[in-house]
């Protein structure tokens, strides 16, 4: 086993390392740090969880370690470098991770996003920080306000960088790259890498080592399921599965910003706390969320891709593909989610007989097939049954126990009215009673019947559209 030490890391940055736990380098940061010691070019293919922040931070501050002092003068701490990320809840994780590193060395650093006061961020500007983590937008406000300057700076990171594009802010790169010294680092970082991505990493840096974590090295402590259900009942699958399983820490994805605050109402109403995040919801209610949700005070926190992005939750356990993405990139960012650093994770994804074209898009990308799961209860062919109506008083839930229901899919003549008694779920009607369900003694045996390559048969045709709420 490689240690730290031997990937050549000086003292100082060894204890810190120490002190939060580290033990030995993840097979990114093995790749990375010696060559970004020597400052090479690097452009990393590689995803939240991997550990890739401490890969191009811990070389970063080492370089920088030459310049570190404790004066108080500004002029002595210019901006040095210079790490741009596509979000702001990413660029204050990764702001939090260099200030862990740099702990025992005098190096400053700082955290600058848009969605909240400039002027809060400009006196500590003015003091001077040498590691400066931003998003691309914010940052060129100060640039504009001339509150900062770029011209020391020798090492630039792009992080996400294909989460950027996505994002729109290949202009914002392109007037800070022409802001920063020619003679510079660079290390770009990117789960995907599309043909945009390539020609940014042309444009920006110069002779690049390419460095690969593969997909199944990250990905390896996941479990992949899909529960294919029919559109109408995706919610009461979802309650299902949370309260059956006595699920915790469940980043639930979304396609839609309504989609996501409908899901978190309506899971609240069932007892089940949970909080929505999305591009509408400012800084301080995402910050609100997302640290209940790392505490655990929060159960469920159902977030939209985008302000899913850099979201870093220790060991989170669980991520549920609430609706499946369209973009089969954002699979593989979503389920890099859970299983992070050695801990394992489980990805759920929820899908409906319009996904299967989505699913098929993801099992090509990833090069696997996902395991099909149904889930006795909430078989594909099932519509929907009116969920928050009061049930009537059963002496022994027993009897209506999604699990002694039929697997197979009925036939049309067969099937369930709307209304009809044994279509409704046993758990979701009975009230919520926190830590009464356990995963062994309420959770329904779990049926696999289904050969991977049948998932759309699973489902009733014709086709009927996927509306409901997503
Ligand atoms: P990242 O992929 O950079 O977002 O890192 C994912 C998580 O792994 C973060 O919580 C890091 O603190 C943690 N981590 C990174 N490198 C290591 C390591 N070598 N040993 C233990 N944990 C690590």
């Amino acid at each position: 086993m490689t240690t730290f030490a031997e990937l050549g890391l000086a003292p100082d940055i060894l204890r810190a390392l120490d002190e939060m736990g580290y033990v030995a380098p993840t097979p990114i940061q093995e790749q990375v740090i010696p060559l970004a010691l020597q400052g090479a070019d690097i452009l990393g293919a590689a995803q939240t969880g991997t550990g890739k922040t401490a890969a191009f931070a811990l070389p970063l501050i080492q370089r920088l370690l030459p310049f570190a002092n404790t004066g108080t003068s500004p002029a002595k701490h210019p901006i040095r470098a210079l790490i741009l990320t596509p979000t702001r809840e990413l660029a204050i994780q990764v702001e939090e991770a260099v200030q862990a590193y740099t702990k025992h060395v005098p190096l400053r650093s700082l955290v600058v996003y848009g969605g909240v006061s400039i002027n809060t961020q400009i006196p500590i500007l003015k003091t001077g920080v040498e590691i400066l983590v931003a998003t691309p937008g914010r940052l060129l406000d100060h640039v504009q306000n001339k509150t900062l300057m770029l011209n020391q700076v020798n090492t630039l990171v792009l992080d996400e960088a294909d989460r950027m594009l996505d994002m729109g802010f290949m202009p914002d790169l392109k007037r800070i790259v022409a802001l920063l010294p020619a003679q510079r680092v660079n290390m770009m970082f990117s789960a995907t890498f599309p043909e945009e991505i390539r020609k940014l990493a042309d444009s920006i840096l110069n002779q690049p080592t390419f460095i690969e974590v593969a997909r199944n090295e990250t990905a390896v402590n996941v479990t992949q399921v899909v529960h294919p259900v029919h559109h109408e009942r995706k919610r009461q699958l979802l309650a299902h599965l949370i309260m059956s399983r006595d699920l915790r820490q469940v980043l639930v994805f979304t396609g839609t910003k309504l989609g996501c605050n409908r899901l978190a109402n309506e899971l609240n109403k069932l007892g089940i706390h949970a909080d929505a995040i999305h591009g509408d919801k400012t800084q301080q209610e995402r910050i609100k969320a997302l640290d209940a949700f790392k505490a655990g005070t929060m159960r469920v926190l159902v977030a939209t891709d985008v302000a899913a992005r850099g979201i870093d939750i220790e060991a989170l356990p669980f991520v549920v593909n609430y609706d499946l993405p369209h973009n089969a990139e954002d699979y593989v960012h979503r389920i890099g989610r859970t299983g992070r650093a050695g801990a394992s994770g489980e990805a759920i994804s929820l899908v409906s007989e319009s996904e299967t074209r989505y699913l098929k898009d993801i099992e090509k990308l990833i090069g696997s097939d996902i395991e099909v799961v149904i889930v006795p209860g909430f078989e594909p062919g099932l519509a929907d049954v009116p969920a928050y109506q009061s049930p009537p008083p059963r002496p022994d839930r027993s009897v209506e126990r999604p699990a002694e229901r039929p697997a197979e899919r009925p036939s049309a003549g067969q099937r369930a009215p709307h209304t009809k008694p044994a279509a409704r779920d046993a758990l979701l009607d009975a009230p919520y009673e926190p830590g009464a369900a356990s995963p062994a003694d309420s959770t329904p045996a779990l049926v696999r019947p289904a050969p991977k390559k049948q998932v759309a048969a699973l489902f009733r045709s014709p086709v009927k559209p996927d509306t409901s709420g997503q």
